[in-house]
């Protein structure tokens, strides 16, 4: 939803760890609250707010910085978990409500998933834990107080993260209990379903409240809850249909050429965009929007490698189609530069594979009928 604005910031056993910019207005947020109810956290923890040796703002930032770390290791739970199940993980993305682990696979056997799922909370649950025995065991009114704000936070965090909506874990809990009685794909209608109602009550409260935190995490599970079902379902028709059967094959134009001559080619071969082939020889785009902003009496002095676009990723013509599709729609304009090993052949567009999915589903609702 928010793209790629994260970034990276350590890497613990080949996994990157990344901040996404959604978690940086939440600790801002978090840093501002801190200090508001520092008095108030002190009163609930039995500490008397003038025995502290940190001032107020140090107290926000340390506060902040620990939520930071208890996110970071809830997500670490996932990860190492999917590690222990055979599933690569290549990074986490820790966002507003905790993280993204991006793996590249999800588990086929419902147990894993449920364990998967329900590791983070317990990873919260255990730092409460610890804070609950620092809260008890401390002398200084500064680690009594630490002890009582993360331990309730981290509580907080894993009741939360354990509400029976996508993108939370309990969401996937669920998924996968009822993905046990009927199917996978029933199981994520229903988990989605409750989610979309979840988001709504969610949202309806935080208008009524006027938080505007409630509103922005109710659109957030909304959103995710709906790109989970699509996502599923496009799995699900692409089977094992290869980038090869879908891309379109088209000669790559070379950087070295002029605009007037990209422009003449995609006449030829009716596509807004082409290949580029660089000296360098990573591939790279050329999009008719690109063209257009040249005036069209110096586009036989104007070239190519002055407008390509460097693509983020190349697909390679044996990949699967459902392991490619997050890569294609956060693409620049859904198209990625189509490979045979290292020689450039053509283009995989989002706008075909839409259109692809499409069709797939109504072969999939005929034959439903059919059978029925
Ligand atoms: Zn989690």
């Amino acid at each position: 939803m928010f793209g790629t604005a994260s970034w990276k910031m350590i890497r613990i056993r080949g996994i990157d760890l990344k901040i996404h910019i959604s978690l940086l207005i939440l600790l801002a947020y978090t840093t501002f609250i801190a200090i508001l109810q520092l008095p108030l956290a002190a009163q609930s923890a039995g500490v008397d707010p003038y025995a502290l040796t940190l001032g107020r703002l140090s107290w926000g930032i340390l506060f902040s910085l620990a939520i930071l770390i208890s996110v970071a290791l809830h997500e670490f739970g996932h990860a190492l978990t999917a590690q222990s199940l055979g599933i690569e993980v290549k990074g986490i993305t820790l966002m507003m409500l905790g993280g993204i682990s991006e793996m590249n696979s999800i588990p086929e056997n419902r147990y894993s998933e449920f364990k998967l799922a329900i590791i983070g909370p317990v990873v919260s649950l255990g730092i409460a834990a610890l804070m609950y025995l620092l809260n008890r065991s401390a002398e200084s009114p500064d680690l009594i107080l630490f002890g009582h704000w993360l331990g309730y936070t981290n509580l907080a965090l894993a009741i939360f993260n354990l509400l029976p909506a996508f993108p939370l874990d309990g969401g996937r809990a669920l998924r996968s209990v009822l993905a046990a009685r009927v199917g996978t794909l029933r199981a994520t209608r229903t988990a989605v379903n409750i989610s979309r109602i979840f988001a709504w009550v969610l949202g309806l409260f935080g208008a009524f409240t006027f938080n505007f935190l409630l509103i922005l995490i109710a659109f957030f599970i909304y959103s995710a809850a709906q790109a989970e079902l699509s996502m599923l379902i496009s799995r699900g028709l692409l089977g094992n249909i290869r980038v090869g059967d879908l891309g379109v094959r088209l000669t790559p134009v070379h950087e070295s050429q002029s605009i007037e001559e990209a422009a003449s080619e995609m006449m030829r071969v009716k596509s807004p965009v082409l290949p580029v082939s660089t000296s360098n020889g990573s591939p790279a785009l050329i999009f008719l929007d690109s063209i257009k902003m040249i005036p069209k009496d110096s586009r036989d002095r104007t070239y190519i490698r002055d407008v390509r676009i460097t693509a983020s990723r190349s697909v390679e013509i044996t990949e699967l189609l459902k392991d490619v599709i997050p890569d294609l729609a956060t693409a620049p304009l859904g198209v990625l530069p189509m490979m045979e090993g290292s020689r450039l052949i053509g283009l995989l567009r989002s706008s075909d594979l839409a259109q692809f999915i499409q069709l797939k589903s109504l072969e999939a609702t005929d034959s439903g009928k059919r059978a029925a």
